[in-house]
């Protein structure tokens, strides 16, 4: 029998309490650093098991970190639970968890059984969608001597980590003076304006973006009655790329748009926030490759057609920090596409195909993790990809 094989059996063992979690989560879905019974089901479970769990983890409330076994070789795998406002869980960050779980507990099963040396760490990450936790939990040295690291999400199919883009939330608010839109316009100064001007200074510029580069926003205020000129108005953008210049690059640019803004309509201008973003993810390809082995023995073979990823995740950190992925489960019964963040993804992600698909999940990303603590020729390998 293949190791995949063996760690599907292990994962079987376990899957009414790893279906169990995946069902409770997914019925109480909690958004970002609000995910108290997603935390508290997971730690329990870890507990039962048999493993000392560390709470409180990097001080969000919601976070964990458990290990099996010390020193080095290690392997990592990061866990998601919060969940979408409107839709639960849209993005199916409920089987996330379930298939970290089976992995570690089929990971560490065989090692115990095989005496195998090394460690497995098992981070709880909150706060994927909004607040990106693993960027704290990065930087504070989670991953130190950790040799690779590894979560799969749920998708319509099956595929590859094919990267995803770095991103920069920005904030702006206009301000400008308030008059009788019709009797005394001449009195007042548009903040509205001045966010259209943004709007359009940023579809001009679109043309001439690299095709890997996105740039979206909405309007946040907007004033109060067509009859009184907007003292104020507010937008809000997503800004992102494919590298660290581009980003850079991108936000100086889109600065430069709100300060032509404000200059052509005699608005001020207060950017009231600014995220510290995340990085764009860099899949590591030999990690890959044995994942579409594993998972395509399991009967979940890989779409290859799947092109670059254009969201973003703060899993791009834990990916610029040492070899990973963050490849993808198919979770679509008949194989039709179903977009992501939707009602239609959040059915398919409660329904037993998904949970079988999890299995699977967990099974392959048990292999990847036994190849790394096993093979010290690979995880050189690994290194020498990352370190190009
Ligand atoms: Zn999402
Ligand atoms: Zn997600």
């Amino acid at each position: 029998m293949s190791d995949v094989q063996k760690f599907l059996q292990l994962v079987e063992a376990y899957s009414a309490e790893l279906d169990n979690l995946s069902m409770e989560v997914w019925k109480n879905p909690e958004l970002a650093f609000k995910e108290f019974t997603a935390c508290k089901l997971q730690c329990e479970l870890l507990r039962k098991w048999g493993f000392e769990v560390t709470e409180n983890y990097c001080g969000f409330e919601t976070a964990y970190r458990c290990e099996y076994g010390s020193g080095s070789p290690a392997f990592a795998i990061t866990s998601e639970y919060d969940a979408l406002p409107g839709i639960g869980h849209g993005c199916g960050h409920n089987l996330i968890c379930g298939a970290s779980l089976g992995a570690f507990i089929a990971l560490t099963e065989y090692m115990k059984a095989n005496n195998i040396p090394g460690k497995v760490v098992l981070l709880g990450t909150p706060a994927e969608e909004s607040g990106s936790s693993k960027v704290k939990i990065v930087d504070s040295g989670a991953l130190d001597g950790v040799d690779a690291a590894m979560m799969v999400h749920a998708s319509w199919r099956t595929c590859l980590d094919t990267g995803c883009l770095s991103i920069k939330r920005f904030d702006v608010v206009f301000k400008g003076k308030a008059s009788h839109a019709s009797g005394s316009p001449h009195l007042g100064i548009n903040a509205l304006d001045a966010v259209n001007l943004t709007f359009a200074g940023v579809n001009a510029w679109r043309q001439q973006l690299p095709e890997s580069s996105r740039i979206h926003g909405i309007v946040t205020e907007g004033g109060l009655k067509p009859n009184i000129t907007p003292d104020r108005a507010g937008c809000c953008f997503f800004v992102r790329a494919d590298n660290p210049e581009w980003q850079d690059k991108m936000n100086n640019r889109f600065l430069d748009i709100i300060k032509g803004a404000a200059l052509m309509t005699g608005c001020e201008y207060e950017i009231t926030k600014v995220s510290s973003g995340t990085k764009a993810r860099k899949p590591n390809s030999l990690m890959n490759q044995l994942w579409m082995e594993n998972i395509a023995e399991l009967g979940s073979p890989v779409d290859l057609s799947f092109g670059p990823g254009r969201g973003s995740s703060d899993f791009g950190n834990v990916s610029q920090t040492v070899p990973a992925i963050h490849p993808y489960i198919g979770i679509s019964e008949d194989h039709t596409e179903i977009a992501g963040h939707s009602a239609a993804l959040c059915a398919a992600a409660g329904k037993p195909y998904a949970l079988s698909q999890m299995h699977k999940a967990s099974a392959a990303m048990a292999t990847v993790g036994l190849k790394v603590l096993t093979d010290a020729d690979y995880r050189e390998k690994l290194k020498i990809e990352f370190n190009k």
